[in-house]
């Protein structure tokens, strides 16, 4: 495990450009050090801030050497009571980039040096304050995008997938504690039957973790939002019900790199949810004549997507370019859109079951009907059961999913060493595996190398 540097570190902690204020903050030994030389007060005297008590605000001025550099509010946090739990010192100066910099040069002058990205959740990481499940979901707490994302990232912040990791080590270590007491001292514990006893209980964890890896997916497209497509026949009315959708959103539109040049992305937050709206390309300009997704050009959007929104116009038959695509879209989640229903019906809900079975929602996108009815059953097939239960955790990191993979392999392994009627020593091997494993989702058992990466990806300042 990475050594905690000595060295005291700063940073800007705001975003970049003019704002009220932004927000330097500085970690580690010599934080009052830096300070107390450099704040002073409206006549350029000491303010005595270096004997500050912790969690006070301070107001004054920063000086390099005679020459004020701006006036500021000062908070001190002391060694332990602050996020990397090194004394931490935050200078509130004004917001402007020009002023922040001078701000950030005369704290470096005076002996911080530049922390690197993530640097302070890592200190509070390697500083035992927080696990590495809390410290990564901290910057999804900061990069979520919707509801979800936000409340799901909080939970893991306050310790759920600590929590839960940390009963299955114990569980853990508790059966191979028993183990080697056994082999130790057969005369006071006996290992009759026991095989048995760890075969149940190793399942039941087994399933346990098999239970969160299958809801993490759904976790993922909650927090990252729903690969959406929408696909139809020309005409039917797809962009009415895209504009509809996006509402005031509807700017919020993104090129995907590495896509076909006019592929685009338009995010829609509906109800709590993000639909990720895929290759939209040619709905959006409905005024030009720029080419409608077709049955051919939806294949592949329908292929990527997490649903399918099929849009049919309910005042016109169903031809074969409809039933292509009830064909194509018979293994994926799929809405069939009955749109128009301002016009005298031709195609109806008993009409489409014939070659469907998903569900279908009447809408008119031109009185702006129906969108209740959408939203519910998105959020039926998406937040059903569990999903919307309280207590369940998602995991959405990648890093831990697969740590939490490996786990359950290791597991499978017990199973098949009881299975296999081998001797009980080859038990722990592999329990003690699958508790390293576990340790590895948690940072327990982080070498430098991981700890790097993870924390070179967070912004500056965190
Ligand atoms: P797209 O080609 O599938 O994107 O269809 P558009 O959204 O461009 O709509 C085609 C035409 O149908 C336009 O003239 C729309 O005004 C009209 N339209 C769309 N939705 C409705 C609706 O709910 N009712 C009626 N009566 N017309 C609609």
């Amino acid at each position: 495990m990475n050594n905690i540097s000595d060295d005291t570190i700063a940073a800007v902690a705001t975003a970049p450009g003019v704002s009220g204020i932004g927000i330097i903050r500085i970690s580690g030994k010599n934080s009052l050090n830096v300070i107390d030389k450099i704040f002073k007060n409206v006549n350029g005297e000491s303010t005595g801030i270096i004997n500050a008590k912790s969690h006070t605000i301070h107001y004054g001025f920063i000086y390099d050497n005679d020459e004020v550099i701006d006036e500021v509010l000062v908070s001190i946090m002391l060694s332990p009571r602050s996020y990397t739990t090194e004394d931490t010192v935050e200078i509130n100066c004004h917001g402007g980039p020009f002023v922040i910099r001078r701000v950030l040069q005369t704290v470096f002058k005076y002996g911080a040096r530049p922390a690197e990205p993530g640097e302070f959740t890592k200190r509070a990481f390697l500083n035992g304050r927080i696990d590495l499940t809390k410290a990564e979901s901290v910057m999804d707490l900061i990069s979520s995008g919707n509801e979800f994302a936000r409340k799901n990232s909080l939970k893991t912040l306050r310790g759920s997938v600590y929590k839960k990791i940390y009963d299955y080590r114990d569980r853990i270590i508790h059966e191979t504690a028993f183990i080697e007491s056994a082999l130790d001292d057969p005369e006071h514990y006996s290992l009759d039957g026991y095989p048995d006893i760890l075969r149940q209980k190793v399942i039941e964890l087994k399933d346990e973790i098999e239970d969160l890896l299958s809801h993490s997916s759904d976790g993922k497209i909650l927090s990252e939002g729903i690969d959406t497509c929408l696909v139809g026949k020309p005409n039917v009315g797809k962009s009415s019900l895209l504009n509809l959708l996006a509402g005031e959103d509807k700017a919020i539109v993104t090129d995907i790199p590495g896509t076909t040049r006019d592929a685009v992305e338009v995010k829609i937050q509906f109800g709590g949810l993000t639909l990720n709206m895929m290759d939209t390309a040619g709905i959006r300009d409905t005024e030009d004549t720029v080419e409608k997704i077709g049955v051919e050009k939806s294949r592949n959007a329908i292929e990527i997507s997490d649903l399918v929104l099929f849009v049919l116009d309910s005042s016109t038959s169903l031809d074969d370019d409809d039933i292509e695509i009830f064909g194509s879209i018979k293994d994926k989640k799929s809405i069939i859109i009955l749109n128009k229903s301002d016009l005298e019906p031709v195609t109806t809900i008993e009409s489409i079951k014939k070659y469907s079975d998903a569900p279908i929602v009447v809408v008119s996108a031109i009185n702006e009907e129906g969108m209740d009815g959408l939203l519910h059953i998105v959020r039926e097939m998406f937040l059903s059961g569990e999903i919307s239960s309280n207590d369940q955790v998602y995991i959405t990191n990648e890093r831990q999913l697969s740590d939490l993979r490996s786990v359950k392999e290791s597991l499978s392994l017990v199973i098949n060493s009881i299975d296999n009627g081998m001797s009980e020593d080859f038990f722990t091997v592999d329990l003690m595996d699958a508790y390293d494993k576990l340790g590895a989702v948690i940072g327990e058992e982080t070498g430098d190398d991981l700890a790097d990466r993870i924390f070179s990806e967070f912004c500056m300042g965190k």
